[in-house]
């Protein structure tokens, strides 16, 4: 059994309810299919209505939207838990807690009013489409562009790596409206699927890991939206919508990843305690319990440096270069602490069968996505 973790001051009574009652529903309805999921390499997109059935979706997002009326401390709750359960496929933190975000924050009335409800019963599914083949990066390089005709804009372009590239329905399209207008140039469109033609999904990415996941290329031939569904009503705001909205998405990642690495040390000290080599357990090796107690405290440590990202978060005052630093030193713990606890299987956690084996490949992406680490120290070291 792992240490108790440090209480965690942002989680009131309303958040620990939920936190049982996600653990419960997680448990009993989706952890029993996820080696299925992982097969096929997508969720059935019943999920998404079903998430939306439980209150899952769209917490934090204003009741009069037809959201939970929360705040990000449901988000987080049900993010820590998915990452728990090990459900790695589930897309639906990404659709809650960071595009959700963009309508409520940047979004004009009446697209609030168009979209918001129906993401949250899970009709519309949705992804956020900035990285392209050929930049990730360098944001403002991306080529995709928007042009106005009329009543409409006219989208062309490619994206890849789309998280939830199969199912959305709604994707919140980075664009450039000007080619020469640098990050002043950029704006986000929104574009439904149903609706879109010239809009084509490619192939569901075949990952190292997060196998239950549609990440996915998107292409755009001459797709036609209204200009009604330029975020904001106004051209040239994405590059700043963006950056006003990325430490969430960032803070999303390190409460993934200290989830993860919990979960790790339990999976590994309930395995080394039954494991028998020498005639002794394999926990009685000094060496074995030296290395878990390290691995305690770093997740120790870890989910303290979370909870006070959090605290701050939850006060407004989270900033850029701190929730970097948070995305890139949890996502670097999570790799150390993922190897080490793979090595004390020996052979068994190398096969996909055993969680941890899962835990590992899974932990590899999150020091690329959301902004690489380099990118992430780089941001930070702006403000030292
Ligand atoms: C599973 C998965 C899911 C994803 N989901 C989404 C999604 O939903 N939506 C979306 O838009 N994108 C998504 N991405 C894309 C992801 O955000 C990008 O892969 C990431 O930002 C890196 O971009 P890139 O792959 O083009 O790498 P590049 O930008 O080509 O970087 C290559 C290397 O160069 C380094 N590098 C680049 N610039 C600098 C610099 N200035 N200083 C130092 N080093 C530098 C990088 O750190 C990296 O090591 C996803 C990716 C994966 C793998």
């Amino acid at each position: 059994m792992s240490l108790p973790l440090f209480p965690s001051t942002w989680m009131n009574d309303e958040h620990r309810m939920l936190q049982d009652s996600v653990r419960r529903f997680f448990a009993e309805r989706w952890v029993p299919h996820a080696g299925a999921w992982r097969e096929a390499g997508i969720m059935p997109r019943e999920c998404w209505n079903e998430a939306g059935a439980q209150g899952l979706l769209c917490l934090s997002t204003p009741a009069a939207y037809g959201g939970g009326g929360g705040d990000f401390g449901h988000e987080a709750v049900v993010i820590l838990e998915a990452a728990r359960a090990n459900l790695s496929g589930w897309g639906g933190g990404l659709h809650s807690a960071i595009v959700a975000p963009y309508l409520i924050h940047c979004g004009t009335e009446e697209q609030k009013q168009r979209f918001l409800p129906r993401m949250a019963t899970g009709e519309l599914a949705t992804a956020i489409a900035m990285t392209e083949p050929g930049t990730g990066s360098d944001l403002q390089a991306v080529r995709t562009h928007a042009r106005r005709e009329g009543d409409e804009y006219v989208i062309n372009g490619a994206k890849t790596f789309i998280t939830n590239g199969q199912h959305a329905n709604l994707i919140v399209v980075v664009a450039k409206t000007d080619r020469e207008g640098g990050a002043k140039g950029v704006s986000l469109l929104l574009v439904e699927t149903d609706k879109a033609q010239g809009f084509r999904r490619g192939r569901k990415l075949d990952k190292v890991g997060l196998k239950a996941q549609d990440t996915s290329e998107l292409f755009f031939d001459d797709v036609r939206v209204p200009a009604a569904n330029l975020l904001g009503g106004k051209e040239g705001q994405g590059f700043f919508q963006l950056m006003e909205q990325l430490p969430q998405e960032r803070l999303i990642i390190g409460l993934q990843g200290v989830a993860a690495m919990e979960r790790a040390l339990e999976e590994t000290l309930a395995y080394v305690k039954q494991r028998k080599a020498f005639g002794k357990s394999v926990w009685d090796f000094q060496n074995t319990k030296f290395k878990l107690a390290e691995v305690q405290s770093t997740v120790l440590a870890t989910r303290a440096f979370v909870d006070a990202a959090m605290v701050s978060h939850l006060k407004g005052e989270l900033d850029a270069a701190r929730a970097a630093l948070v995305k890139s030193w949890v996502s670097e713990q999570q790799g150390k602490v993922m190897d080490e606890c793979l090595q004390l299987f020996g052979g068994y956690g190398y096969m996909m069968e055993y969680p941890i084996a899962e835990l590992y490949v899974d932990a590899r992406v999150q020091r690329i996505y959301g902004g690489t680490n380099e990118i992430m120290k780089e941001l930070a070291s702006r403000f030292m």
